[in-house]
């Protein structure tokens, strides 16, 4: 893990702007909210690229013609309480959100599981790589799909300075 001040916005529409440029042609729609008041964040600028690569390539490819992706920032308001009821660092949330067809739950089950792939040519490999990095920089990941609301992946990441 090497650490570093990383501008996140910075990391997030690098690859948004990249992402735009592999799918020109096809209609999508990638669309970015940040919340400009969130800080340099203490991280590894290579694997945080990686992760939120694999979650916006992922929901590129779940959406069809017409397909709507956003990348949006937000601080978390509130001090997260771990189990023990110890006060967490103010953490900073990344939301991945796609208007796709949404994750049947035998796959939500096993995708964060390696080599678990629905695609004819997926590795599987990009989730779990996720949940490592997540893990690494102390974070968490959630997931929040419905067949008819699409799906959000959500990484919440400690905003040390
Ligand atoms: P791969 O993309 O190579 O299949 P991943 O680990 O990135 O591997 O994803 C595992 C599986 O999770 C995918 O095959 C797909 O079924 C499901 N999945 C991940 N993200 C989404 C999404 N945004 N919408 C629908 N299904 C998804
Ligand atoms: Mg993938």
């Amino acid at each position: 893990l090497k650490l570093g001040k990383v501008n996140l916005h910075r990391v997030l529409s690098d690859i948004v702007l990249l992402q735009k440029n592999a799918c020109e042609g096809k209609e999508l729609y990638l669309q970015q909210y940040f919340d400009p008041s969130i800080p340099p964040i203490l991280a590894d600028e290579a694997l945080l690229t990686q992760l939120f690569l694999n979650l916006i390539k992922n929901a590129m490819e779940a959406v069809g013609t017409g397909g709507v992706v956003k990348v949006t920032s937000r601080v978390l308001a509130d001090y997260a309480l771990t189990q023990k009821g110890e006060r967490r660092a103010r953490m900073v949330a990344i939301d991945i959100s796609d208007n796709g067809p949404g994750i049947p739950s035998d796959v939500l089950e096993n995708m964060f599981t390696p080599f678990f792939t629905t695609k004819s040519q997926g590795t599987g490999l990009g989730l779990a790589i996720c949940q490592k990095i997540v893990s690494e920089h102390r974070g968490m990941i959630r997931v929040d799909s419905g067949p008819s609301r699409g799906t959000v992946f959500t990484v919440m990441l400690p905003l040390v300075q």
